[in-house]
């Protein structure tokens, strides 16, 4: 374990991984909290990542798409980037040996996803999408010899000396250890643990977020949280997903009558993610029970397709051939997060942020399906430029303080979010989770993430509107007057945020 200082990159899924394959030869420390390639949501992404890269397709088809399912709240130049990037970062991971599925004369074999008007989206190995790109990943971050990294070491506050940020404090066991780094790239994925229901690892706490928080970086947008339709509904977490692209190959939403209740909305079982899963929210709140009904469509070729998924129904003794499968909607991406810029730099010098802990501006209020692998890739392209042209990276001045950041986890938060932060909000689920935090935030049990989540659900409430992912019933209108993000930090004072130019 080297002491000297380097920019050193906290998270193992895809961003950090991606980041310091880009980063290198510059020597650069990744700290990762299980050994490499144990943990994340990468390793379980099953569609695949969305690119223009078919011939009736273009950039331009792309980035309207992702604009028209975010709300009104996409940051048009960052979408038109990233998805005019897309066909290199397949290219890329490509050329690094991810192996791409193909038809039979070689092109990539294209899936399709809600909310896209092509078939646009890259897979491998079927539904293993993201085991497979964490494979290739891992191994070449084995191979480089510029990356030192540490495995085990968990990443519990940001420390700052009299110029800015210069180091990482780890937990390491039982030992804390100190890495100086005047360049901090925080890739440590989403928020689904903190949610009695979700699709992530119950490990994804929206630690960078507390790191990057207590380190006085701002926040944007937090209130706008992905419900993902079609978790397998089998009442333990993590619930198992059941990728949209089974939706792609014609498998539809149908109650215990078997009525196909999401037939009416636009593009119908393939309608934006919001759409339909508060349509299923709205039926099982009716009392009417949801499945997603593969057996016609994909219906024998399901195995072939979609062999994780397959394998996971099996297991619950679920044959998608013969059975309808009990779904319902369950925490899957953030699109709020560190406020970063283009180039994944957060308003906090010395602080980049880079993946799902990231907002970059390209999902808004709503993700389009697929696209985060392909955020994550682009960005670290793009962060780990802008790290390389930052330094030289000094060493820490005299003997900083230990760092702030993470703390012991609150257990009562999962049910105090899922209960105000659901499909569906109202201001008195939201006033009543805000006072339970608000006791929590300033006494010792919840402690940071009780903070986190103050500034989460007051966000929820100030938005006094329905847009993407946000709907509440008091306010199920979406306001020209809101087309606006919200900046947070930990001042607790809303920062001033322009319109968005739409
Ligand atoms: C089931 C599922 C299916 C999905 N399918 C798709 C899909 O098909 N296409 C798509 O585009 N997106 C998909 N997504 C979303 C996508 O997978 C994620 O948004 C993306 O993988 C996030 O990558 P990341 O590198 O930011 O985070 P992750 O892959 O979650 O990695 C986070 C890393 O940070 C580490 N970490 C966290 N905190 C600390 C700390 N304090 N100290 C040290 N290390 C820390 C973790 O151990 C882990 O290594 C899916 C998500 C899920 C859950």
């Amino acid at each position: 374990m080297s002491r000297e200082p380097k920019p050193t990159i906290v998270g193992g899924g895809i961003a950090g991984l991606t980041t310091a394959l880009c980063l290198a030869p510059l020597p650069v420390r990744l700290l990762v909290r299980t050994p490499l390639g144990a943990e994340g949501s990468s390793l379980w992404a099953q569609g695949g990542i969305a690119a223009a890269v078919g011939p009736d397709d273009a950039p331009t088809r792309h980035a309207e798409d992702t604009i028209a399912v975010g709300g009104g709240l996409c940051d048009p130049a960052v979408v038109h980037r990233i998805t005019a990037e897309a066909p290199w970062a397949v290219e890329q991971l490509a050329a690094w040996g991810v192996p791409f599925d193909r038809d039979a004369g070689g092109r990539l074999a294209l899936g399709l996803e809600g909310g896209h008007g092509r078939r646009r989206i890259v897979h491998a190995r079927g539904d293993a999408t993201g085991q497979t790109i964490m494979e290739t990943l891992v191994s070449r971050v084995l191979a480089e010899p510029a990356i030192e990294w540490i495995e085990g070491a968990e990443a519990i506050g940001l420390v700052e000396d009299e110029i800015g940020l210069c180091g990482v404090d780890c937990r390491i066991g039982e030992k804390r250890v100190r890495f100086p780094a005047r360049a901090i790239v925080l890739a440590t994925g989403g928020v689904g643990g903190l949610f009695e229901q979700t699709t992530n690892p119950v490990t994804a706490r929206g630690q960078g977020l507390v790191l990057a928080l207590a380190a006085g970086a701002e926040l944007v947008d937090l209130e706008f949280i992905q419900y993902h339709p079609t978790a397998l509904a089998i009442g333990r977490q993590p619930l198992p997903l059941i990728s949209e692209a089974v939706r792609g190959e014609g498998a539809c939403l149908v109650d215990e009558r078997g009525e196909r209740f999401a037939a009416g909305l636009p593009g119908a079982e393939l309608a934006s993610r919001d759409r339909v899963a508060h349509a299923i929210w709205q039926h099982r709140e009716a009392g009417h029970q949801v499945f997603l009904d593969a057996r016609r469509r994909p219906g024998q070729f399901f195995a072939e397709r979609f062999p994780k998924i397959h394998a996971i129904c099996r297991s619950y003794g679920l044959d998608p051939a013969v059975d309808l499968l009990p779904v319902t909607p369950a925490v899957h991406y953030h699109m709020g997060g560190i406020a970063v810029d283009g180039d994944g730099r957060s308003s906090l010098p010395g602080l980049w942020a880079v993946g799902e802990v990231a907002s970059t501006g390209l999902h808004g209020a709503n993700r389009l399906a697929s696209n985060s692998l392909l955020e994550a890739v682009v960005c670290a392209r793009a962060a780990a430029g802008s790290i390389r042209a930052s330094g030289p990276f000094l060493p820490p001045r005299g003997k900083a303080p230990p760092g702030t950041g993470c703390e012991p986890h609150w257990g009562g938060l999962p049910a105090i979010l899922s209960r105000c932060l659901g499909v569906v909000r109202d201001r008195e689920s939201l006033e009543r989770g805000l006072d339970q935090v608000g006791v929590a935030a300033g006494g010792s049990a919840g402690g940071a993430e009780a903070h986190l989540a103050w500034l989460w659900i007051r966000a929820a409430l100030w938005r006094e509107e329905s847009r993407g992912a946000h709907y509440r019933s008091d306010r199920p209108e979406t306001q020209a007057s809101w087309a606006r993000h919200l900046r947070q930090d930990r001042s607790q004072a809303f920062l001033p945020a322009a319109p968005t130019p739409v």
